[in-house]
């Protein structure tokens, strides 16, 4: 038996608010593993109860209401905040350190279910997560000892799940509405027509990772303080005391969830020895939120509206997706404001589960691939297949899938269908340098969003001045189109150092290419185009972890254990 049958690839769904962890079982199908609290999701909450031992889930949450600043939730939204730490028991933590304690509960429970240990994942990342965030996803993962497969954007897992199980899904152009716990894209994917081939392309995609559950669960809280103000006269400020002001919201998403079942919820609020009794409708509620859900539509027209400019004008299924589309009034709107135009009814589609389910499906896609081309490598003694006569590329296909098909011991048909499974996506963010025009310091984008990846873009600079030995470089993201933007509509990702020999003469050409492979990671090259040298840059976003702060978070991990 290979080493690889008894290997099996996770998906994980490394939510804001819940995560969720599943694998490719022997029948093909995606299955969520149940966590030890028998529950198919897990709260993305950490509990530090000491040093060493860090409680994650369902009992970190309830946790919160007693002893609220050993506690960190929503994690997911400062991945993009490279100062972001949080401190406990004099000891920092950052945002990648805290996600590794989710995704070691998450795969702690995996192990528990057979002989499988996890160790190849797919982990899931929002669609405009840029280089910084998705490498510290990255790092969370390897922090957590598991190996990083993939970064997959959420939308696309959502799409692998859509178009790889549904059969009559083919040809159709699909738009994904994700709104989750603490984030919202919106994506519109097409799905090829070969009946033949399993094509998924990302068409264009939006999105807001500031804008998920939360902000609906924080207009309750406001809401109840108002109320509790009115009712009892006091002006005391509940939200400065973070144990009432986490019993409130706490409160506040397991009322929100009951009016996704029930038209009026009454809540108890008590502060400071007064109390009231709130009442709340749905329909106060959902007037309340109307705001956030107009901020949902807004990026859809955007979305739908680039979709269009890209020659996708047929909309054919509308998909909602991620926990808080069970809110009755996201439907409903929905479908008022898109049901006619676009001549579809939106449909709840695996609602919690799809984006674990497509990245495991990714995951399966991804090293059966591998396999299968190591096995290509070996049978043609490492020459080029494609220049091959064809009878022989038949042959030599049909012994790779064979043999790879018996070492995973899963049916040729499958290994066929995955080696005809392509997922084309685009760049979810711009990328560019600072540069002058006109005298004026713009951002110049050398990779504009949505264009299709992997991609490059290039400019070429002159330096300054003779025997120059570097060109640095501030390289920007942003989430414009246009080619050249403004610096305070960008984020500086970093600086970009381009060593040279120095001993070019002034104004000799360098160019800088920006390469963006298909999981959005971001690499810089240079070329002395007067020696036709290419030059090594020195990168990584400001924010990410160096080696040395990776091997001692590493060693802090191992001090921990993590309990459910
Ligand atoms: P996700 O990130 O997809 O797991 O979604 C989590 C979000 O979905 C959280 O804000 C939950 O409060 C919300 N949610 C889960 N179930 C419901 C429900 N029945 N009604 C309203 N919101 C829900």
């Amino acid at each position: 038996m290979s080493e690889s049958k008894t290997k099996r690839v996770y998906g994980i769904d490394l939510g804001t608010t819940y995560s969720a962890i599943a694998f490719i079982d022997e029948f093909g199908k995606s299955q969520i593993i149940t966590n030890s609290d028998n529950e198919r999701v897990t709260p993305s909450v950490v509990f530090f109860e000491s040093e060493k031992n860090v409680i994650v889930g369902k009992i970190a949450k309830e946790s919160a209401k007693t002893d609220p600043r050993r506690v960190v939730d929503f994690v997911k939204r400062q991945m993009s905040d490279k100062d972001w730490t949080f401190t406990v028991d004099d000891k920092s933590y950052k945002p990648e350190e805290i996600s590794a304690h989710i995704l070691r509960r998450l795969a702690g429970d995996a192990n528990k279910t057979g002989e499988h240990q996890v160790e190849d994942v797919v982990i899931t990342c929002p669609a405009y997560f840029g280089d910084l965030e998705r490498q510290r996803t990255r790092d969370a993962g390897k922090l957590a000892g598991l190996n990083v497969i993939e970064i997959l954007d959420e939308p696309v897992a959502a799409a692998i799940n859509y178009g790889l199980n549904n059969k009559d899904s083919k040809g159709k152009n699909v738009i994904v509405y994700d709104l989750g716990g603490g984030t919202f894209d919106v994506t519109v994917v097409s799905i090829g027509n070969d009946p033949n081939k399993n094509e998924i392309s990302i068409v264009c995609t939006e999105g807001n990772h500031q804008l998920g559950g939360k902000d609906w669960d924080d207009q309750i809280v406001q809401y109840y303080v108002s109320e509790f103000q009115n009712q009892t006269g006091s002006s005391a400020d509940i939200l400065a005391d973070q144990e009432s002001s986490y019993d409130l919201r706490f409160n506040a998403e397991t009322d929100k969830k009951t009016l996704s079942n029930k038209e009026n919820i009454k809540r108890k609020v008590t502060y400071e020895g007064e109390k009231a009794v709130v009442e709340l409708s749905r329909e106060k509620f959902d007037e309340a939120t109307a705001g956030l859900l107009e901020q949902t539509f807004a990026l859809t027209d955007k979305v739908l509206e680039e979709a269009k400019e890209k020659e996708v004008a047929k909309i054919h299924a509308f998909l909602l997706v991620g926990g808080s589309t069970r809110m009755p009034q996201i439907k409903a709107k929905v479908t008022e404001r898109y049901g006619a135009s676009l001549g579809i009814t939106p449909v709840e589609f695996d609602v919690d589960e799809a984006v674990a389910k497509g990245a495991a499906k990714s995951g399966e896609i991804h090293v059966i691939k591998k396999r299968l081309d190591d096995a290509i490598r070996a049978m043609t003694d490492g020459e080029d297949i494609d220049t091959l006569p064809e009878n022989k590329r038949k042959d030599i296909t049909e012994k790779a899938v064979s043999k790879t098909a018996g070492d995973y011991e899963l049916p040729t048909t499958t290994v066929i269908d995955i080696k005809e499974t392509t997922i084309k996506k685009v760049a979810t963010k711009s990328y560019g340098i600072r540069a002058l025009k006109n005298g004026q310091p713009v951002v110049r984008n050398l990779i504009i969003k949505q264009t299709p990846v992997p991609t490059e873009g290039n400019q070429t600079f002159g330096t300054a001045g003779a025997n120059a030995d570097e060109i640095d470089l501030v390289v920007y993201v942003n989430n414009e189109s246009e080619a050249d933007t403004q610096e305070d509509m960008s984020e500086q990702l970093g600086n970009a150092v381009f060593k040279l020999d120095g001993n070019l003469p002034a104004k000799a050409p360098i160019e800088i290419t920006f390469q963006l492979d298909d999981q959005g990671s971001l690499t810089l090259v240079g070329l002395d185009k007067t020696y036709g040298k290419t030059i090594t840059a020195n990168f990584k976003s400001d924010g990410v972890m160096t080696k040395e702060e990776i091997e001692k978070a590493e060693t802090k991990q191992k001090d921990i254990t993590i309990l459910c």
